[in-house]
């Protein structure tokens, strides 16, 4: 495939403090597009990070045809680049392609922009402790006139950012009653950007009220738990760890699917299933929870010491050597190379 190179005059990188890295601040030099003109994917090109030049009536910005991804390249020890699970990605934004009505993305050109960012902002992969590169691919509808269809028109676009932890701390949640995210027949399992506006009023709430993050449940009762706002849920009694089942209304987290295979290989047993609230306060009361614990590509594994149901908390003590420790210590092993790569998780980029 021929990608046209346009690197920029003078990279920003010299600016970056490595060593203090916040989340989703410290955008590469370079960005991978491509459009799509109605038949086929044209112009694709590396170009430097700046403002693009888009028409005020494009109509992701009116119908909200808009999907993006998440996933991470790391330098391992070795001093080499690795993409954690790609394919999974591709896969999954072709899906939430295909429920908002929108292109599908081919796997060449998915993974050729991949490949080109990573190659030519390599040196933003730094090998510092809890560092990595953030991917964010995205897609949006451009046709510029009014009335609601589908779009004949795309752009799709690879963005890369040096990023450090997502969460500093263990995290306090909020059992959502009030607002919904998703329902089934709904759009809760794609990764569509208006997921995450619908999600903001409550979370903005919660934050007022001292929490970190919700806790979504059901649309109809308010009684089953779903998932954060970008992250997986797991629990843990006895030698059993369970996390709500894929019901249309969660996404497909892919950490939560590698938390899943990992678990089974420490020998617990793993159960996707209805889980709720009444469940977990019962299990908490007759002492049988052990822990709870949050998955995703930017948090990795992140414990929860409180969960908060109409007022009633939950407070859990986060042991030194706990499962969430563990599970993310061995996906880190993993991305790093220190260890085996048992599933194949890693896609070497070589510059
Ligand atoms: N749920 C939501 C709503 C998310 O945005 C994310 C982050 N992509 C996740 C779960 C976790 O998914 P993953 O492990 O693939 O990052």
């Amino acid at each position: 495939m021929s990608i046209k190179i346009i690197t920029c005059k003078k990279s920003r990188i010299d600016k970056v403090d490595f060593q203090n890295l916040s989340f989703g601040k410290e955008f590469s030099d370079h960005i991978f597009i491509t459009e799509f003109d109605g038949k086929n994917w044209v112009n694709k090109r590396i170009q430097p990070f700046e403002a693009i030049p888009l028409n005020i009536t494009l109509s992701a910005l009116h119908y909200g045809q808009s999907i993006f991804e998440g996933l991470k390249a790391f330098r391992d020890i070795n001093n080499q680049i690795q993409i954690f699970r790609p394919k999974d990605n591709f896969i999954r934004m072709n899906k939430s392609a295909n429920r908002m009505c929108m292109q599908e993305i081919p796997e060449d050109i998915f993974f050729s922009g991949l490949v080109e960012l990573c190659k030519i902002d390599n040196k933003w992969i730094s090998n510092i402790q809890g560092n990595s590169y953030y991917l964010r691919p995205l897609m949006f509808a451009i046709d510029d006139s009014f009335g609601v269809h589908a779009s004949e028109n795309y752009v799709f676009a690879i963005i890369g950012c040096a990023v450090g932890a997502y969460y500093s701390k263990n995290l306090k949640l909020k059992v959502e009653t009030e607002f919904s995210r998703a329902c089934i027949g709904g759009t809760g399992f794609a990764k569509t950007a208006g997921n995450y506006a619908a999600s903001l009023l409550a979370t903005k709430k919660a934050n007022k009220e001292g929490y970190d993050q919700i806790l979504w449940t059901d649309v109809i009762e308010h009684k089953y738990i779903e998932e954060l706002g970008s992250s997986n849920i797991f629990l843990l009694y006895e030698n059993k760890l369970i996390t709500p089942n894929l019901r249309g209304t969660v996404l497909d987290g892919i950490t939560r699917d590698s938390v899943i295979k990992l678990a089974i290989t420490f020998g617990y047993s793993v159960e996707e299933r209805v889980i709720s609230i009444d469940e977990i306060i019962q299990l908490h009361t007759s002492n049988k929870l052990i822990e709870i614990f949050a998955t995703g590509t930017a948090a990795s594994v992140i414990s929860i010491k409180e969960l908060s149901y109409y007022g009633h908390s939950i407070n859990l003590e986060i042991k030194e050597n706990n499962l969430a420790s563990k599970l993310k210590n061995k996906l880190e092993e993993i991305k790093l190379s220190k260890t085996d790569d048992i599933f194949n998780w890693n896609f070497h980029v070589k510059i």
